[in-house]
């Protein structure tokens, strides 16, 4: 079924409009790929559905689970079980990312009427998906993203990830500066975490990372549109012919 459904959306940055009516359809349970050359859209088109202050919509709906979030705040969003990973983490000094990570959980379990963990019952689950994940424990005392390498960020986004378990995905280029090893981590982690229940929205410019997670759809998306949707053949295509292929250029 549909998680989330995009119609028609446009949306600009200062006075530039960057999305020209795109229309994207997502499914539970699926891994939608998206592709497109430099300056496509494509991390407009994340900021867009996290709702980032940037952005603003001019045109068109986002329709998450039923219900149209363009208005929405991007916490309120964040609680409905969203979630981005960053292109580029920023470092926020002084904030522990165990602290963190506990702060945003236990607002989600107070969203879902749970009850908020305790600093111990929180340890133990981050120690578990630490393990699982084959970090370094000392991570977890860092402060959030500072000094970490960048297969060490990329790892802690999909920590982040294990511990809010969200609904909706998007991984904006988490392959970009992985070597080989940590890439094929990255992407087992993110395996792992496929379930019926969620849906990814990958972001990529490159092939290799779509060979270790088979995406059930590729959208190509070029000058604010959506040229192109269909499955991993269209990756063989572009690995092929480029971008041009589907267009003019
Ligand atoms: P992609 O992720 O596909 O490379 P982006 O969404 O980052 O593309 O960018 C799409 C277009 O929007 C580009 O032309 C880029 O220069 C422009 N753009 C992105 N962010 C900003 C911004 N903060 N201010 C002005 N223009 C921006
Ligand atoms: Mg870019
Ligand atoms: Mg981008």
């Amino acid at each position: 079924s549909t998680m989330m459904e995009i119609k028609n959306l446009h949306a600009k940055i200062g006075e530039k409009e960057i999305l020209k009516g795109i229309d994207l359809e997502l499914f539970k349970g699926k891994v939608h790929a998206v592709m497109g050359p430099n300056g496509a859209g494509k991390s407009t088109l994340s900021k867009t559905i996290v709702g980032h202050p940037d952005v603003e919509v001019t045109e068109g709906e986002i329709i998450y689970k039923g219900k149209n979030i363009v208005d929405m705040e991007p916490e309120e969003r964040a609680l409905e079980g969203i979630f981005m990973s960053f292109q580029h983490p920023v470092e926020i000094p002084g904030v522990n990312n165990a602290y963190f990570l506990r702060t945003a959980l236990n607002a989600k379990r107070k969203h879902q009427g749970l009850k908020p963990l305790n600093a111990a019952e929180f340890l133990r689950l981050l120690k578990e998906k630490i393990k699982e994940l084959g970090m370094k424990e000392e991570m977890i005392h860092r402060s959030l993203n500072e000094g970490f390498s960048g297969g060490e960020k990329k790892l802690n986004e999909i920590l982040q990830m294990e511990i809010l378990e969200p609904d909706f995905i998007i991984l904006d280029e988490i392959d970009s500066g992985l070597d080989i090893d940590a890439l094929k981590k990255v992407s087992e982690a993110i395996n792992q975490m496929r379930s019926p229940e969620r849906t990814f929205m990958i972001i990529t410019h490159y092939r290799k990372i779509l060979d270790y997670i088979k995406p059930d759809y590729v959208h190509v998306l070029k000058n604010g549109k959506v040229l192109k949707t269909g499955g991993i053949e269209i990756v063989d295509a572009l690995e092929k012919e480029g971008y041009k292929i589907f267009g003019e250029e």
